[in-house]
């Protein structure tokens, strides 16, 4: 018998996982700094929340959703997002009676049944953020600063936001009916997906990758033209605040979200190193979606990040995370006798916070040290009969060659001076 992971899953292994690490330590320190709190919605809900959050014409809804039936007849999905949860979380505990805005971010596994490709799995994992309960244009430029401010932190270069707003419901309508009269005109030239959005989804017309649709898609009534007054000005707000805070953008009039519960900003960030343009993560606003699973008229704002994206554009990119690989000491030992005071010695060094490791193998010194140095040890000890004896041994640091001799009493703290201030 042999087992295998589910297809479209796969085993984070060590070294890649101190990537995944490096990755969380940072978002959870610059999101802190932010003023962003941590939350944990559970792995599933009832699946109608996915049906009312996202909306049922999307392709995660119709396609790509893991649903089941629990044993009490419950239908379950397993979380395809983050944002239905949260939203669902805030009005569900009642948030909204509290200060506000509401600002959290979450970070974990997400479900989704597509074909499993390069950078794409089942199981995959995001970050998000969401600002809840404000309609300050401040906080969508917040919201993008954090995401940008992300990427560079983990090094990324040549980064792109792209904007635009998608207007509310007083003046979209009125735009997706123009657009429609125009995408019904020139019906021929579109492909044949797009004749089937047209009266479904008409805005999705826009993002078609199509080359015939792109052409018809570059004479289209721009939804940039037909704002409100209201739109209009938080439009411009969010370019202010971006502004102030250097934050380059490019204006995307074609940038825009299929669902109803979107409202103004939308924003998408790119990665133009490659020369072709890839957008690394996206968000925006969406002041409809606590109406729409709650009944209650809560904006909100947020983005979603894929981690396993991310982790390919750094790839890209050529940048290596600066991940901790590396021993503070490696323990060798010569017998039983040694191996016993060594191992309380290990105990000692590993309490005092040093990154300590020793033989399990019972084998040679010679062996012992190879793997002192697999490990990337920074400093050796040797510790055999004579040592106990003389109760003192030699630290070696490996990369300089340098010894000091040292009474094993005083090991932990030599080694605390040592990896503390680098001295020899
Ligand atoms: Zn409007
Ligand atoms: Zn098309």
């Amino acid at each position: 018998m042999k087992f295998n992971a589910p297809r479209g899953t796969n085993d984070i292994l060590p070294p890649e996982s101190t990537k995944w690490q490096y990755i969380e330590k940072i978002t959870h320190n610059l999101f802190t700094n932010y003023n962003y709190q941590e939350i944990r919605t559970p792995i599933f809900e009832y699946t109608e929340l996915f049906q009312r959050g996202i909306g049922e014409v999307t392709d995660i809804v119709e396609k790509e959703m893991y649903t089941f039936e629990d044993k009490g007849g419950r239908s379950i999905t397993l979380r395809p997002e983050g944002t239905a949860s949260v939203i669902r979380s805030f009005l569900e505990n009642k948030i909204y009676g509290q200060a506000q805005p509401t600002k959290y971010y979450y970070i974990g596994p997400m479900f989704r049944y597509e074909r499993p490709q390069s950078g794409r799995f089942r199981q995959f994992h995001q970050l998000g953020v969401e600002a809840v309960a404000s309609n300050d244009p401040a906080l969508d430029a917040e919201i993008i600063s954090l995401g940008i401010r992300l990427l560079e932190k983990l090094g990324l270069e040549d980064l792109d936001v792209h904007l635009n707003s998608v207007g509310c419901k007083s003046c979209r309508p009125k735009y997706v009916e123009k657009l429609k009269k125009y995408l019904n005109e020139n019906r021929d030239d579109l492909c044949d997906n797009c004749k089937d959005r047209i009266e479904k989804n008409p805005l999705r017309v826009l993002d078609c990758k199509n080359e015939g649709c792109k052409m018809v898609i570059e004479d289209a009534p721009k939804i940039t033209e037909h704002l409100c007054e209201d739109c209009r000005i938080h439009f411009d707000e969010v370019q202010n605040y971006l502004d102030l805070i250097n934050i380059d953008y490019t204006v995307n009039p074609l940038l825009v979200r299929g669902l109803d519960y979107y409202t103004n900003t939308a924003f998408e960030i790119k990665d133009n190193s490659l020369g072709a343009q890839d957008t690394v993560f996206g968000g925006g606003r969406y002041n409809g979606l606590a109406e729409e699973i709650g009944n209650r008229d809560i904006p909100g704002i947020g983005f979603a990040l894929g981690i396993e994206r991310l982790l390919l554009s750094l790839e890209e990119q050529g940048i290596e995370l600066p991940v901790e690989d590396s021993l503070d000491l490696y323990i060798t030992v010569i017998g039983d006798k040694a191996k016993a005071e060594a191992f309380k010695l290990l105990d000692m060094l590993r309490n005092e916070g040093l990154k300590t490791e020793i033989d399990y193998l019972e084998r040679s010194v010679g062996s012992q040290m190879k793997s002192a140095d697999r490990m990337n040890a920074e400093y050796t000890i040797i510790i055999g009969e004579d040592e106990l004896n003389k109760n003192s041994a030699t630290i070696r640091n490996m990369k300089s060659g340098n010894e000091k001799e040292v009474k094993l009493d005083d090991l932990t703290s030599e080694m605390k001076q040592l990896v503390d201030k680098e001295v020899f």
